[in-house]
Order: C-alpha cells, then sequence, then structure tokens
C-alpha cells in the first residue's frame, strides 16, 4: 500500500515544524526520513500514523490513493515501533506479540488457533520463537525490539513506521538489527517508514532516504545518489564528514588557496565565489610535490584504529583538514605526526555561496599564503 503526503505544514504555538511537506512512499518500499534531531521527522511519521494532524489547510494524507487524512490511528492499520514503545512487562512474549489480536472485538477476533498460529508464525520471522514464554525484563534490548516488531507486524498493518526503533542500543547491536530489518523487509515487503538521524543506517537499510532539514524536504534520492550527487550543502554536510573551503570559479576552473581545479561543464554554478566541499577519503595524499597544484599541510595527528587511517592536517595557516586514506597508502607513504604532505583532491562538489547552512565540521577560511609558505620551506 502507498503513501502520499500533499502539502503538510504543521505549527505548534507559533514554531513550524513541517514547512509545505509532499513525500510519495512507493507500495512495498522501505523509505527512511533522515535528519538531526528537532527535523520534523517524527511530525510528519505522527501525521502518517493518525496521531497527529496536519494545520488546516493542509493536503490530504494518502493511503492507497484514498483519503485517510481525518481517521484516526485505530482506522488506518498501522503498525508501529518506537525507541520507547514499551513492552508489556507483565505478558510472556507470546501474549505480547498476540494482544492485538486478542483485544479485537469478538467478531473479527481470530479463533484462538488461529491466533496461535500467527503469532507462532511471527516470532519464527523475528526469530526468536525459542523466546515465547519469556518475560520482557528477560531479554536483551535487541530481543525486545524485534519482539515489538513482531507485535506491530502481528495485526497485519497495511504500513509500518518505525521512530528511532534503534536507537536506544549500542553499535554492534543496531547494526546487526538493521541488516536484519532489511532482510525481513525483502520478504514481506510491508510499505514502511522508517525515521532515524543516524546516516549510516539510513543509507544501509532504505531503498529510498528522504533528508529533512528544520522541517523541510532537502532532498529524495536512492541511498547512492543522495551521497553522490547531494542536492545542497546540508545534504552533503549531512551524510558524512567534509572539508568546507570558500573559492572562486572562473573559466570553468575553480581556485582555492594554491589549488584551481577543473570543472566539467553543467555541473557548477556559472561562476563567481562558491563553497568548495572535499570529503576526507576524497584526498590525493604525497610526500614530494608533483607538479601539480597542491595544498601543502602537516600531520598533527594519526588515527589508525578503524578501516581507514584517519589524518588531522594543519596548513601553514593553521586550518584543520582531515583526510582518510588506505592503512596501505599511509605505510607506503611512512606517514608520522609531524610529517609534511601534499594535497590535492581527487572530487570535490561545488555550492554557489549563500546555499543552505551546512554541518561541515572543518573548515579552511584562509589560504595558504606567500608568507605561509616560507614556514614550510623546512618541509619534506
Ligand atoms: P525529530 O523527530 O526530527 O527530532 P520532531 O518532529 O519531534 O523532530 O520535532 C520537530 C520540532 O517540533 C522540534 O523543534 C520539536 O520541539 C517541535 N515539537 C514537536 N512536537 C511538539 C509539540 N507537541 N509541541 C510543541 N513543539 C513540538
Ligand atoms: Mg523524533
Amino acid at each position: 500500500m502507498s503513501i502520499e503526503v500533499r502539502h503538510i505544514s504543521k505549527t505548534f504555538g507559533s514554531f513550524t515544524a513541517l514547512h509545505d511537506v509532499s513525500l510519495v512512499v512507493p507500495t512495498g518500499s522501505l523509505v527512511a526520513l533522515l535528519g538531526p534531531s528537532g527535523s520534523g521527522k517524527t511530525t510528519l511519521l505522527r501525521i502518517i500514523a493518525g496521531l497527529d494532524f496536519a494545520d488546516a489547510g493542509s493536503g490530504p494524507v494518502l493511503f492507497h490513493n484514498e483519503d485517510v487524512g481525518d481517521r484516526p490511528a485505530a482506522q488506518r492499520r498501522v503498525g508501529f515501533v518506537f525507541q520507547h514503545y514499551a513492552l508489556f512487562r507483565h505478558l510472556t512474549v507470546f501474549e505480547n506479540v498476540a494482544f492485538g489480536l486478542r483485544v479485537r472485538p469478538r467478531r473479527l477476533r481470530p479463533p484462538r488457533r488461529e491466533i496461535r498460529r500467527r503469532v507462532r508464525e511471527l516470532l519464527g520471522l523475528v526469530q526468536l520463537d525459542w523466546l515465547a514464554d519469556r518475560y520482557p525484563s528477560q531479554l536483551s534490548g535487541g530481543q525486545r525490539q524485534r519482539v515489538a516488531l513482531a507485535r506491530a507486524l502481528a495485526v497485519e498493518p497495511n504500513v509500518l513506521l518505525l521512530d528511532e526503533p534503534f536507537g536506544a542500543l549500542d553499535a554492534k547491536v543496531r547494526l546487526e538489527l538493521r541488516q536484519w530489518l532489511r532482510r525481513l523487509h525483502d520478504e514481506i515487503h510491508v510499505t514502511s517508514v522508517f525515521v532515524t538521524h543516524d546516516q549510516e543506517e539510513a543509507l544501509e537499510l532504505a531503498d529510498r532516504v528522504v533528508v529533512m532539514n528544520g522541517g523541510r524536504i532537502e532532498q529524495v534520492g536512492a541511498p547512492d545518489e543522495v551521497f553522490h550527487e547531494p542536492a545542497s550543502e546540508f545534504v552533503m554536510g549531512f551524510l558524512g564528514q567534509v572539508n568546507v573551503f570558500h573559492g572562486r570559479l572562473e573559466a570553468g576552473r575553480v581556485r582555492f588557496g594554491e589549488l584551481a581545479v577543473e570543472v566539467p561543464p553543467g555541473e557548477a554554478p556559472p561562476g563567481g565565489d562558491v563553497r568548495i566541499f572535499v570529503r576526507p577519503h576524497d584526498w590525493r595524499v604525497d610526500r614530494r610535490a608533483n607538479g601539480e597544484p597542491t595544498l601543502q599541510a602537516v600531520v598533527c595527528r594519526l588515527n589508525a584504529a578503524g578501516p581507514h587511517a584517519r589524518l588531522r592536517l594543519t596548513t601553514p595557516a593553521g586550518e584543520s583538514i582531515d583526510v582518510e586514506v588506505p592503512h596501505e597508502r599511509c605505510r607506503e607513504l611512512a606517514l608520522h605526526v609531524g610529517a609534511h604532505v601534499f594535497l590535492s583532491p581527487k572530487q570535490i562538489k561545488l555550492f554557489a555561496n549563500g546555499g543552505a547552512a551546512c554541518g561541515a565540521r572543518s573548515t579552511i577560511r584562509e589560504f595558504v599564503t606567500q608568507e605561509d609558505r616560507s614556514l614550510l620551506a623546512t618541509g619534506p
């Protein structure tokens, strides 16, 4: 069942939590609402669920092209899993999952045997059949969220809504559960909306990612699309670490500091002042100048714990650049704290100045001047 919202706005007093948001969630897809805390993700999810209602004048909420805007949650057949949507403590795992079926009015309630069969099947699906007789206090956090998911699915919801369901779990369990949820979704294909502030979670789990910021949708796209073709500075900054520079675009080349990089036609604003974003893994690092314009810097921190070596470099102007290189390359170059290096970007992304706010972590405001260069004269 598809979900569509059109021109939804929501205000709380004088505060606008959603500004004219429109979104389509195709049948059977798993869509992530991704954004920082306070960006309106939960508000949008609650409006889809029927737990809250959009401002007067907003457009409809459609399930399978049918307006459900005035129906309360109970009539929309939505399944929820929330971070703190606790299980019933006094009921066993089995009874928690059976709950939604047992409380149905008699004429809609399946026979006991059918309830038992369905609960067993669902517990099998979330791989917890062996825990059916336990109580929630006897389960791990990850197991509890899987029970919560089975409970949500028991009533055969039209759509499944998950609000940071793994938010309270530790990193390793989160990772396992999101891979598990992806496999489960591939099996059951229930139209799902998953809220998260964790970009890795969204990029790994979802068919489509909806990036939200300040009550607006910044971009909707496949995970690789939003990552590689961010529509705004905000998206670029939110989907991973970036280094940001100010520069000028002239005659198809962008100049920043000592660097001048060719920009393919059609990929850049027409000219003038631009902001240049470089991801940490998009730098080429050398110990010698290769004849091309480079930025010079000194390694001031080197962290080799992790899949790549992470370097914090300092330019002569005292600004920081974050760089990631494969361990192998790090050894090849014999990098160490204090080493002088030459940097050139393998890939950059340009945005015209005055774009949306961005979440960049490190910024170079000044560039290497002649004087600064003399400081590097001792260099490699
Ligand atoms: P997110 O889930 O992305 O963290 P929310 O949708 O919960 O964000 O909230 C978006 C904004 O709306 C926040 O600034 C929040 O404080 C505000 N907000 C949400 N619910 C209410 C409410 N019931 N009353 C007042 N403000 C609210
Ligand atoms: Mg929220």
